[in-house]
Parts: structure tokens; sequence; C-alpha cells
């Protein structure tokens, strides 16, 4: 216990004196963000060997298929409707403050025009990502999806036969426990890497646009603060029975590396080991919400879609009707199921909103300077979402807290 909060301090240093090495270092932190780099690579080293075998053996432990049809339409209905909960916050927000109003749209350069072609995911594209014709393919191309479905099948099929597959079972159940303890040896070095990785991005930040885009930004925060500290903890408390601070505190470390990383995939690993280990929440549980949420439910994304593509209309003075509106909540939730757990992957998919509604993709170009930096927030937010849903999930399974 005692190291516990060892580790939640030294984070919450770490990322103060990266922010500070970041304003003193400004263009030379880009040195540091080899150190960064590295503690991401550890982190996604892993992913792909923790989803199948948590997976696998999450499944096995639900034990029938019934159970694990209950879990699975429990976890879409959670994750459906914080989603939509985030955007319609993120809607109502932007309609109010309108922040794009009057805002002078620069010309978009090379790199926005690139993310503005780039072919954005479509519903069948989703569906072809779920099931994969090549398992071994799926893997080397990080498609989380597949795997998940794979070791979907896998896990039923293990329970399905029994004594025999029993070795199976063991094996997976053996691998999960050492994935999880190779995750606490590189959370050791988390605060390293998130003192690089905020030096950098601090660092090399345009300062200068963030002033110019402080009312989307604002915008954008202010609905993620709703949510993440208003909504997600009610939900907490009210079905989950879960003391919201506390529960905070048990997860600080896997928001603070969603916030440094950006990539709620990368982050995976540390949300596992923070719900089971700090916060009490089953591994049965555990392994099969987080592997789904981390790759499909992002309400961080989903508010930010739809507040960027709002910004982009109002910018252009393109009016917005209430049909328009019901067209970005559906779309925004898409893009964000879509939406890869990496970096930046929100503002590709953000193409599929504004397709939708005929506003131009070179809309991008507005927001692209402040990207990263509302990615780190809505990565955060990202990954609390998830956490919360696998408690929320545990309770509805009959689970209760003894640290809640
Ligand atoms: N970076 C986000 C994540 O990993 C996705 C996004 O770009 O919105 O959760």
């Amino acid at each position: 216990m005692k190291l516990k909060i060892k580790i939640h301090t030294q984070i919450l240093i770490a990322l103060v004196a990266g922010v500070a090495a970041g304003l003193v270092l400004q263009e030379r932190a880009v040195h540091v963000k080899i150190v960064g780099d590295m503690f991401i690579r550890l982190l996604k080293m892993i992913i792909i060997p923790l989803i199948t075998a948590s997976m696998v053996s999450g499944v096995i432990s639900i034990g029938n298929v019934r159970a694990l049809g209950r879990i699975g339409l429990r976890t879409f209905a959670y994750y459906l409707a914080t989603t939509l909960i985030a955007v319609t916050i993120g809607l109502v927000l932007v309609n109010a403050l309108r922040p794009g109003d009057g805002f002078q749209m620069p010309a978009a350069d090379e790199a926005v025009r690139s993310i503005a072609e780039h072919e954005p995911p479509t519903v069948t594209s989703i569906l072809n990502d779920i099931v994969p014709d090549n398992i071994v393919n799926a893997a080397a191309g990080s498609k989380f999806l597949s795997i998940i479905f794979f070791s979907l099948v896998l896990g039923v099929a293990i329970s399905l036969t029994g004594e025999k597959a029993r070795p199976l079972a063991d094996f997976f159940n053996a691998l999960n426990a050492v994935m999880l303890k190779i995750t606490g040896w590189i959370m050791c070095l988390a605060p390293i890497g998130v003192f690089a990785l905020m030096a950098y991005v601090v660092g090399t930040l345009g300062w200068g646009v963030i002033v110019h885009l402080g009312r989307y930004m604002a915008t954008v925060l202010l609905g993620l603060t709703l949510h993440a500290c208003v909504i997600l903890p009610l939900l907490l408390l009210v079905f989950a029975r879960y003391s919201p601070l506390r529960f905070f505190r048990h997860m600080f470390t896997a928001v603070a590396t969603a916030f440094s990383t950006a990539s709620s995939a990368a982050t995976l690993p540390v949300t596992m080991d923070c719900l089971e280990v700090n916060a009490g929440v089953s591994n049965r549980v555990t392994s099969f919400v987080i592997p789904l949420g981390a790759t499909v439910n992002m309400d961080g994304t989903a508010l930010y879609e739809a507040v960027a593509a709002m910004f982009i209309a109002q910018a252009y003075a393109a009016e917005m009707t209430v049909g328009h509106q019901l067209i970005i909540m559906l779309t925004a939730t898409l893009a964000s199921i879509g939406a890869a757990a990496i970096p930046s992957a929100g503002l590709v998919t953000m193409v599929i909103v504004l397709h939708a509604v005929r506003l131009p993709a070179e809309g991008i170009a507005v927001i692209f300077a402040v990207d990263r930096i509302l990615d780190m927030f809505r990565t955060a937010v990202n990954v609390w979402g998830d956490a919360c849903g696998a408690a929320v999930i545990a309770r509805f399974e009959g689970e209760t807290f003894v640290k809640g």
C-alpha cells in the first residue's frame, strides 16, 4: 500500500516537473522524446499477448455462454449510453457558447490535406475488422477488434471443450498473470516516461495557436470536465456504489498514463493493473470489459468530435439544424467506436462526421494545431470512462468492493 501511494506521488511530481522542464527546454525538449517513446513501446509490446490472455481467461472464468451474453449486453449498453451522454454534453455546450462564431479560417497546409484525404473507416470496414481472415496478420496489424473476437471464440470453445482443454485454460491464465507482472515492472518506469512525454509536448507546443483557439479548447475541456467529474462519478456512485474519489485515487496511474501517452491502447495494461490490484475489481470482469472498452468506448473522443464538427460549422457560418445535429450525434458516436486507440485517431475519424453533414474536411485545418493537447485530455477521459464502466458492470455482476 505504501508503495502505491508513492507511485501516485511520483507520477504527480513527474507531470508537474515535465511541464516545467518543457517550458524551460522549449524545442530542445525534443531530445527527451526518445525516453517517452521507449515507455510507450514497452507498454505496446505487451498489448497483444495481454489482450489475448485476458480475454480468453476472462471468458473462461465467466463460465457459460449465457453469462457471457449477459455481461456483453450490459457492457454494450453502458458504453453506448455513456458515449451518447458525452456527445449530448458537447452539443449543448457548443450551441450555448458558440466558440466558432466569427473565427477566421486559415488555409489548409499539406499535413492537413493528407488527413482530409485519408479514407475514414466505414461501417463495412469496421465490421470487416471484427472478423479476421488471418489472425496472425490481424495481430501483426494491431487490429484489436479482430484479436478480441478471436479470443472470445477461443475462450468459449475452451470452456465448452471442458476437461480436455484444461491445459489451454491453465496456459492462458498463467499468461495473463505473467503479463500483469510485466505491466507492474513497466509501471515502475511510469514517472520517467510521463516526465519525458510531458516535457516534449509542452516544449514543442505552439503557444500562440492555443491562445487563438482558446474558446474552442475551453468548450471541449469544459465538456470533458463535466463528463469526467460529474456524470461518470454519479454513475459510479449510484450504480457501482463506489466512492468516486477513492476510485480515482486507485485509477490515477492509468489516467495519468493515458494523459501523457494520448493512447488508450498503450494505457490498457496499466488500466487493468490499477483496476485489479488497486480498485479490487475482479479479473473476470476487468479482462472482458477493458480490452473492449479501450478499443470501442471513447466518451472523450465522441464529445470532442461533436464539439469540433460544430465549431467548424460555426467558423464556416454553416447553419446546423436539429436534424444535422442528430446526424452529428450519431456519426460522432460511430466515429469514436471506429477510432483506433492511438494518438490523433479521433482527428482522422472526424472526417466521417464532417462528410455526413457536408462540411469540408479541410475544416480540420483549424483544429489541427491543438489536437495533441486535446487528445491528452480526451484520452484520459476515455480511459476513466472504461474504468468506471468496469466498476459498474462488476457491481451488476454481484461484486462488492472491499476497497470502495
Ligand atoms: N487518442 C485517443 C485514444 O487513444 C483516441 C483519439 O484520438 O481520440 O483513446
